[in-house]
């Protein structure tokens, strides 16, 4: 589609209203998603957030929005230098196996690629220029050891993302790893002046020898890709404070202008009812899931199928049930090309309408997928009903078809499912052969034969209709 419709709305955690979308460009989505620290495989609470990010990209596409994405690789940070030095191999060779992973994963996960992946290494003079901006408008200082540090009581908007009010703010209290809490707002390290901890790692740049800290590499890449002023930015809500919040701080102070019109925030993942952690053995990478042997496709399914906002709790279970729904579509997807029965004299089109309806009203407000998910099901549920009554024509089942194929275009569940090949004519045969059995009832006789085509690659069901067949998939 091309027209771009200003039906969206989301609930945008700056002003936490849900906002009708209008982008900056007409017809045009700018948007950043803070991407990975390759320090270590990425877990499955990461991947909710990437496949929100990625539900929500393609959503604006179906839109007929044309999106721009950046997500930043975090590929120097102290998680990323500790890690290095641990397996003492260069940073560069630690995190590049790291970003190839991230990457073999999202393909497997049938998430669609950004359109830049940046990395914070490759993009040092940026930040410099950033910090040196942040430095001469006096939102900045560097302190006795030689770190920057952003002074945050000189922003007055410092805490308007997060709700965070820095009340009695100690004078050059300061906080100088990358990560901490609201209850430890403090001034924050810009660019971190080198110490031998560092080893081999550092820049020797305007500001002195060193390297920067977390949140300058988003403002810094960010603003180098899409602009001072861009339409989106997403992450996960362990992100608003400190991350989101500084990088406002840094890229408003230095840029006098808006840095991000709307922000979305996706919640926490439960993992059997439990924080994830390592130590209570409820610690999932996507390796680990594969390695038991869940399909990936049921992963992506169960991770999105839950409202972004909303607490999920990830179980095992759960992608048991996320498999069955995958195979209802796909089989339904399956079944329609092979329809031919009379008019449904209006009844498919009427729930073609109600389910396009259903599932783009659910989608506008605010991605709200479950709600869009049960439409989809509904209509699964009803056309499956007329094809069982042979009430739907093949003209019918192909448009049923294009709009399931387009709503697979933003689930990215269902994917190709290929057109039946014609049957061998011995195996014709033998169909024919058991339907004359059955209708012999001998089940001894139609059992065998039925053996006899699954051996040859035929799956056969029988269904109030009669038998149906289809090749067994080889992959
Ligand atoms: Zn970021």
């Amino acid at each position: 589609m091309t027209n771009a419709t200003p039906s969206i709305r989301f609930l945008n955690t700056l002003t936490r209203r849900k906002e009708r979308f209008t982008p900056i460009e007409a017809g045009k989505v700018r948007m950043y998603t803070c991407g990975p620290t390759v320090y270590d495989y990425a877990h499955i609470g990461n991947f909710r957030a990437f496949l929100f990010e990625d539900l929500l990209k393609r959503w604006l596409e179906y839109s007929g929005y044309k999106v721009t994405h950046v997500m930043n690789l975090t590929d120097v940070d102290d998680k990323t230098i500790r890690g290095s030095q641990k397996q003492q191999i260069p940073l560069k060779q630690y995190t590049q196996h790291y970003a190839n992973a991230f990457f073999e994963d999202i393909k497997k996960l049938n998430i669609k690629p950004a359109t830049h992946y940046p990395k914070a290494t490759d993009h040092i003079p940026e930040m410099v220029t950033l910090i040196k901006t942040l430095m001469e408008k006096g939102y900045a200082y560097k302190s006795q050891d030689g770190s920057i540090y952003y002074a945050i009581n000189k922003f007055k908007n410092y805490g308007k993302l997060s709700h965070t009010k820095i009340a009695e703010l100690k004078t050059g209290a300061r906080v100088k790893t990358d990560e901490y809490t609201k209850e430890e707002a403090q001034d924050f390290a810009l660019w971190k002046t080198w110490t031998p901890e560092d080893g081999d790692v550092f820049w020797e740049t305007d500001l002195g020898k060193g390297r920067p800290g977390w949140h300058i590499e988003c403002s810094a890449m960010s603003m180098r890709y899409l602009g001072e002023t861009f339409d989106i930015h997403c992450g996960g809500i362990d992100n608003m404070f400190p991350h989101h919040e500084n990088e406002i701080a840094q890229s408003e102070a230095a840029t006098g202008k808006k840095f991000v019109n709307y922000w979305l925030h996706n919640e926490h993942l439960l993992v059997e009812g439990r924080k994830m952690a390592k130590k209570l053995g409820n610690f999932y990478t996507l390796r680990d899931l594969l390695g038991k042997g869940y399909d990936p496709i049921a992963i992506r399914y169960l991770l999105l199928s839950t409202h972004y906002r909303q607490q999920f709790n990830f179980t095992l279970e759960g992608l048991d049930a996320a498999k069955s729904a995958i195979e209802r579509l796909r089989n339904f997807t399956r079944r329609l090309q092979d329809a031919n029965g009379k008019e449904s004299e209006g009844k498919v089109a009427s729930a073609l309408h109600v389910v396009q309806t259903g599932f783009g009203c659910a989608m506008d407000d605010d991605l709200n997928v479950s709600v869009a998910l049960g439409a989809l099901f509904d209509f699964v549920r009803d056309v499956n009903a007329l094809l069982d009554a042979g009430i739907v024509s093949k003209k019918e089942a192909d448009s049923v078809y294009t709009v399931m194929q387009r709503f697979d275009t933003v689930l990215g569940i269902i994917g190709e499912v290929e057109q039946e090949e014609p049957l061998p004519k011995e195996a014709k045969d033998l169909i024919q052969k058991r339907e004359e059995a059955r209708k012999a009832k001998d089940w001894a006789a139609a059992d065998a034969l039925r053996i006899r085509l699954r051996e040859m690659g035929v799956v056969v069901e029988d269904t109030p209709q009669g038998a149906k067949w289809h090749l067994e998939k080889t992959d």
